[in-house]
């Protein structure tokens, strides 16, 4: 049997570059992928410290581009020499959800099935994928924009569910690389765009697009927010970093929207429900991507987004754990280490 190596989920706080056998065609709407790139998310690193939910076993990476090896003989949307971007959440096409607009619900997520986290994913050089996960992207796409897709992807579903108006003031907390790819976007839409960050690599980045970058650990926000909008808030709050909720409360205007993207399973925040209602805060979650995957795609490919912003380096897969390192896991001494780095995107296949 001929092996690959991977990026493989142990158990918390176990990753290893370990190896798995070559997956094979088993259903005819199987893909297997030869992949090139794969982005390391937020996500990989909440699944390290057990905040994310994941199978054991599993190789890691769902943000992944790549190049269509072979297909089951059912398949119709790629043919093998296509260039592809993944999206890693399997819909089962027919349940509620999925025939409502909401495949991001369909029941299937439920149980655990994503590509990267639950099933095999992107951090190997071959990849099994269902063709309803697997999108064609021009041939002419680079990867370091290609492998931006997904994440881009559950920020449009985001942003359609803000609904930003020209003349709103948006709060983005949080300006990693989800949090900046929003402050790209908004600045473009929103009269005034405020982001909170504390990393100082992060501040850097962020004032290419905000209008303000506060770091609360050295500014009151709620202060110099109030003051920016006469007292007024933000229309839109964004937390980006799933650990914000109570903050974004004291930043929104009355009758505002917070949008909670960020996903920390271990954090909970303090509701207050009185100040929701009196407020008339309208609060939405939003989840991964839905339906917007080809948007994305479109975004990326002509070139609204600067890569180069979020990318901040391309490393071989024997170098992952330095790439996790600079984003501020340190996997093999299981600690916290400060983060010198955006998005750090793992180069797979030569
Ligand atoms: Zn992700
Ligand atoms: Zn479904």
């Amino acid at each position: 049997v001929i092996k690959v190596q991977g990026l493989i989920f142990r158990d918390k706080a176990q990753f290893e570059l370990g190896e798995k056998d070559i997956p094979k065609i088993s259903t005819p709407t199987d893909v297997l992928l030869e992949v090139k790139y794969a982005g390391i998310c937020g996500t990989d690193l909440n699944i390290f410290w057990g905040n994310h939910p994941a199978n054991p076993n599993t190789i890691l990476g769902h943000e992944y581009t790549g190049i269509v090896k072979e297909v089951g003989n059912a398949v119709t949307c790629v043919k093998p020499g296509d260039k592809v971007v993944i999206d890693p959440n399997i819909k089962c096409s027919t349940c509620f959800y999925c025939r409502n607009n909401m495949e991001n619900q369909c029941n299937l997520l439920d149980k655990g099935n994503a590509l990267g986290i639950f099933r095999d994913g992107g951090f190997a050089k071959y990849n099994l994928a269902p063709e309803s996960t697997v999108y064609k992207i021009p041939h002419d796409m680079p990867y370091e924009s290609a492998v931006l897709v997904e994440p881009l992807s559950c920020i449009v579903n985001a942003l359609n569910i803000a609904k930003i108006k020209p003349d709103d003031t948006v709060v983005v907390l949080g300006a990693g690389p989800i949090g900046l790819l929003f402050t790209n976007i908004v600045h473009h839409i929103a009269s005034m765009t405020i982001v909170t960050e504390l990393e100082e690599l992060r501040i850097e980045r962020a004032k290419k697009y905000a209008n303000y970058v506060f770091n609360p650990k050295e500014i009151n926000v709620e202060e110099k927010i109030k003051k920016l909008t006469d007292g007024v808030m933000g229309d839109v709050v964004i937390d980006a970093t799933g650990v914000l909720f109570d903050d974004a409360i004291k930043l929104v205007k009355k009758g505002g929207k917070i949008i909670l993207f960020g996903m920390n399973y271990g954090y909970k925040g303090s509701i207050h429900p009185y100040l929701i209602t009196r407020k008339e805060i309208k609060i939405f979650g939003s989840y991964i991507a839905n339906k917007t995957i080809m948007p994305a795609i479109k975004l990326l490919y002509h070139n609204k987004i600067d890569v180069n912003h979020y990318i901040s380096e391309i490393l071989p897969l024997d170098e992952i754990f330095l790439g996790f390192k600079k984003l501020g896991l340190d996997v093999e001494a299981k600690k916290k280490v400060p983060v010198e780095a955006l998005k750090i995107v793992i180069k797979i296949g030569g």
